[in-house]
């Protein structure tokens, strides 16, 4: 297995070290060997070679069969021009690698259920919904103007998909739905818009290739509601980019925690790149303060979907439970009773977990 690693900057470093220290402790247990470089991308790529995102940093990570990211971006880096901000190293990167899915998963651990909005009752035994969304179509790629008119402007997006977008971001969701619980809601707004009912009619007709998978179809609206009413009805979510754009945000809400929370870019074949959600968080930076389980749990998702390592990336969430339910946290979970621990020692015990 090679693995591209970019630590980027802020806490990127702190948390990234305790990715490779789980990724160590689950080789050495399954007896597997993982061949990593470490390549610069964002703020320090900035400062060592002047641009964003280095032509090598590229090369390593096609290079690579997954890349594992920490967080990039930062105030020393504010001023520069867009194209030479941290950020745009990060959409440069996604481009670059041709990834067109993000799987975003709203995990919450039951330890954790005082951090969210949501009702106990609401909440049973915890949450686990994958929200898969289209990442390079719809209304933020399609054709957009602004013109003139009498006594005003007028202003337009388009939301176009080609039955060949929706294809390929289908097969991966049933592939990923069969890696969990064979259920999938498809999101859209079929109602009214042509886009969705051509997402309707694609999804529909491959889903007589997963019978084992079980598919529903819900308007955007309901979705939003019933995301808050009883998310446990949810497993996997497939929908378009924006409505992923905004389903995602509020499904992370439902755990009430950024520093938990993983995610990978995908394309379809087996190649990912897998990140926390959350930035860079350059208020708590070089202090031993930064939660790593976001970053750990997105190490397991690469297990999982890059390395078809189901038992070891269940490995890593057991233990990263078991840990939560021994009282320990980091301070950005800490409630009144637990045990507060720093980003190192907070790697070393889900190692020891694991
Ligand atoms: P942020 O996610 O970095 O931080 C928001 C708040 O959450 C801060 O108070 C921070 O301390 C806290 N936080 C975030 N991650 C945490 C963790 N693992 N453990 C404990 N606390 C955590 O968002 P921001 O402050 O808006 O952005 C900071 C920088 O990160 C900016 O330069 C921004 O552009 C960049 N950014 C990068 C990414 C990425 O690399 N994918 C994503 C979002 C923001």
């Amino acid at each position: 297995m090679k693995i591209a690693i970019i630590a980027g900057d802020g806490i990127g470093s702190e948390i990234i070290e305790q990715g490779k220290k789980v990724l160590r402790t689950v080789a050495h247990k399954y007896n597997f060997d993982f061949e990593h470089k470490d390549v610069l991308l964002g703020g320090s790529a900035i400062d060592e070679k002047g641009v964003p995102l280095p032509e090598e940093t590229v090369e390593i990570c096609k290079e690579s069969d997954a890349v594992l990211l920490g967080a990039v971006g930062g105030p020393k880096w504010d001023k520069l021009p867009g194209n030479l901000r941290p950020e745009a190293g990060l959409l440069g990167i996604r481009k670059a690698l041709g990834v067109f899915a993000n799987l975003r998963p709203a995990i919450l651990f039951p330890e954790l259920a005082g951090s969210s909005n949501l009702k106990s009752e609401v909440l049973g035994n915890g949450l686990d919904i994958m929200i898969v969304r289209e990442l390079i179509g719809g209304a933020y790629f399609g054709d957009k103007n602004r013109i003139d008119i009498e006594g005003g402007k007028k202003a337009w997006d388009t939301i176009a998909y080609t039955s060949f977008e929706i294809d390929r971001i289908a097969r991966k969701s049933f592939e990923i739905a069969r890696k969990r619980n064979k259920k999938i809601t498809l999101v859209d707004k079929a109602n009214v818009l042509e886009s969705s009912k051509l997402w309707r009619e694609v999804v529909e007709k491959i889903s007589t290739e997963y019978e084992d998978v079980e598919i529903n179809y819900m308007y955007v609206d309901n979705a939003a509601m019933q995301l808050i009413r009883d998310p446990r009805q949810f497993d996997v979510i497939l929908t378009e980019n924006m409505f992923g754009d905004i389903l995602s945000d509020e499904a992370s809400m439902l755990t009430g925690s950024l520093g938990m929370l993983p995610s990978a870019s995908v394309r379809g074949d087996s190649f990912g790149l897998y990140e926390p959600v959350h930035g860079s968080a350059p208020d708590i930076a070089g202090q031993d303060k930064a939660n790593p389980i976001g970053t750990i749990m997105s190490a397991a998702m690469m297990l999982k979907y890059s390395f078809n390592m189901t038992a070891a990336a269940e490995n890593i969430k057991n233990a990263v439970s078991q840990v939560l339910k021994e009282g320990y946290r980091t301070l950005d979970i800490a409630s009144e009773g637990t045990k507060v621990v720093g980003t190192e020692e907070m790697g070393d015990i889900i190692c020891k977990g694991v």
